[in-house]
């Protein structure tokens, strides 16, 4: 029989039939819901609901971007020295704490630990990043721009923000977002995915225990009712959307209709291309741990190898070898090198594309579908799909999960266009060792962020992240410089000091002398 904890438990010390209900965060307080709608969130490995999760209403969504506009008016003057030393704090809190959000998003998310530790570090990053703001936020200045004349421009933060995030990466994608957008001087209402809420929850309370005062960060649990108020809302200025296509489409239109800022990232599906000449150790290894590390639910996960020429067949025997050996088991067991998906619909679904690619006419060389587990997880194995062609549902559709489909091609040029004729442009790599080839594809690749012989080109938080075409919605990519931009607003003054001695009436246009 379960029990019902109203406040988070550290996760050392949960009981293990608690059912935890995490708490909104509004104004720096605790807030359980008040709707009465709930969600349950689940341990992924073994099939156990482990939250019950409050969906916020409409006026708590309200309630929080109040709080949020109330703590602007004062977040906004305060100084860059000590924005900064709260950012380094915060920095140092998640640094200390890595391993029990770590713990935390392997318990909800089911990743394994390593690979958790990982999405903490990348997380990392940007904190870092946001750490720098003073330099990030200098204006600049010209003097004697025309004659007496001096001109400088300044960044300005925007208000409230909001920050919608999806489950894939619970904690590094909020960390993608916030710290950026407070770090320039604006304030943060998050929504969280509710199937596993519990690492974001956590990283705020860090926020907080850094020292940031009161509602600069506030998070409201909940699902497309509150999505939907954050857009409409009047006093969100800019909404950070990360997600499927579908959504993010809806995102990008809804909020940019109500007058806001916004840029929404999309699904993908994300490409491969091994040349003939390619090191095909190098590139299997590369192609399993990218399409089956984290079982498949990343968005920079390769889902298509395209083996050009005669690379195909060795390709897909190297692969075939290595799937043989991917331990599958739960997430906290330092064993496994692969979870389980993140809902047992998920995996169904998953498990239904298999079928279909196999109806379609693909070769199954390996079958997920086939592998046992014991218990309730929502554990699927590892599949492999070769002679995929570019008509069959498996490869037009993001299937986010364990699955790689294997794309022959005849030649670099076929490769290319596949890439290009293909809806989604989020990641795209190339294994070679024709330095040549690898410049020429730099350029020919139609996605955003390439790898040349990297198959995760995940970029560093000092560069920015973002897709292209079905992939990324909005002009601006995500976190790093771009972010910075996003964020902030451009003002311009124009001035002149001029000696009253040499003062009169004018009526021409002012023209730079
Ligand atoms: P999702 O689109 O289902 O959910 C994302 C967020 O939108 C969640 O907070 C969810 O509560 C909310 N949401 C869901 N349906 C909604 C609706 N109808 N109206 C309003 N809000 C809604 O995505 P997911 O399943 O949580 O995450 C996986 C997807 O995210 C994949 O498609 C993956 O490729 C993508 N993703 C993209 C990136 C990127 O950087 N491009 C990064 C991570 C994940």
């Amino acid at each position: 029989m379960s029990t019902v904890v109203s406040s988070v438990p550290s996760a050392a010390t949960a009981n293990a039939d608690a059912v935890e209900r995490l708490p909104h965060l509004v104004g720096g307080e605790a807030r359980p819901g008040a709707s009465g709608r709930t969600a349950p969130v689940f341990n992924p490995a073994t099939g156990r609901q482990t939250g019950e999760l409050p969906l916020a209403s409409i006026e708590e969504v309200d309630e929080a971007v109040a709080a949020a506009a109330t703590a602007f008016e004062e977040w906004r003057r305060v100084s860059v020295a000590r924005r900064t030393k709260l950012m380094f704090a915060y920095r140092n809190q998640v640094a200390e704490h890595a391993g029990e959000i770590a713990k935390r998003l392997t318990a909800e998310h089911g990743k394994v630990l390593a690979d958790a530790m990982g999405e903490v570090a990348r997380g990392l990053e940007n904190i870092e990043y946001a750490c720098g703001l003073a330099e990030h936020l200098k204006g600049t200045y010209n003097e004697q721009a025309s004659t007496g004349v001096d001109v400088y421009s300044v960044r300005r933060p925007l208000g409230v923000v909001a920050g919608i995030t999806p489950f894939n990466f619970p904690a590094m994608v909020p960390l993608w977002m916030f710290p950026n957008a407070i770090a320039c001087g604006n304030t943060f209402v998050l929504k969280p995915s509710p199937r596993d809420p519990g690492a974001a929850s956590f990283i705020a309370e860090l926020f907080h225990e850094a020292g940031f005062p009161p509602g600069v960060l506030n998070v409201v649990h909940g699902d497309h009712v509150a999505v939907n108020r954050l857009l409409e809302h009047p006093d969100v200025q800019a909404v950070s959307f990360v997600g499927s296509t579908p959504v993010a489409r809806h995102v990008y239109e809804t909020a940019t209709a109500h007058g806001k800022r916004v840029q929404a990232l999309g699904g993908a599906k994300n490409h491969m291309v091994v040349l003939p000449d390619a090191d095909i150790d190098l590139a299997a290894d590369s192609a399993v741990s990218a399409a089956y590390g984290s079982a498949g639910e990343r968005c920079m996960a390769i889902s298509v190898a395209v083996a050009v020429g005669e690379s195909a067949d060795p390709l897909v025997e190297a692969i075939r070898a290595r799937m043989e050996k991917l331990r599958i088991g739960p997430g906290d067991d330092p064993a496994s090198e692969m979870g389980p998906l993140i809902t047992a619909e998920h995996r169904d679904r998953v498990a239904d594309y298999v079928r279909q690619g196999a109806e379609a006419g693909a070769r199954v060389v390996v079958d997920g579908r086939q592998a046992q587990f014991e218990g309730d997880g929502f554990f699927l194995g590892v599949t492999l799909l070769d002679h995929v062609t570019p008509d069959m549902k498996v490869y037009r559709d993001e299937i986010f999960g364990p699955v790689l489909c294997v794309v022959r091609a005849d030649t670099y040029h076929d490769a290319v266009e596949l890439l290009s004729d293909n809806p989604w442009g989020n990641g795209a790599a190339i294994f070679t060792r024709d330095g040549g080839a690898a410049r020429q594809f730099q350029e020919d690749a139609d996605a955003g962020m390439i790898g040349l012989n990297v198959p995760i080109p995940v970029p560093v938080g000092y560069h920015s992240f973002g897709g292209w075409k079905e992939s990324a919605f909005g002009a601006h990519a995500i976190y790093g410089p771009e972010g910075v931009h996003f964020y902030t607003k451009p003002k311009v003054m124009t001035t002149r000091w001029p000696d009253p001695a040499g003062s009169r009436v004018d009526l021409g246009f002012p023209t730079n002398r």
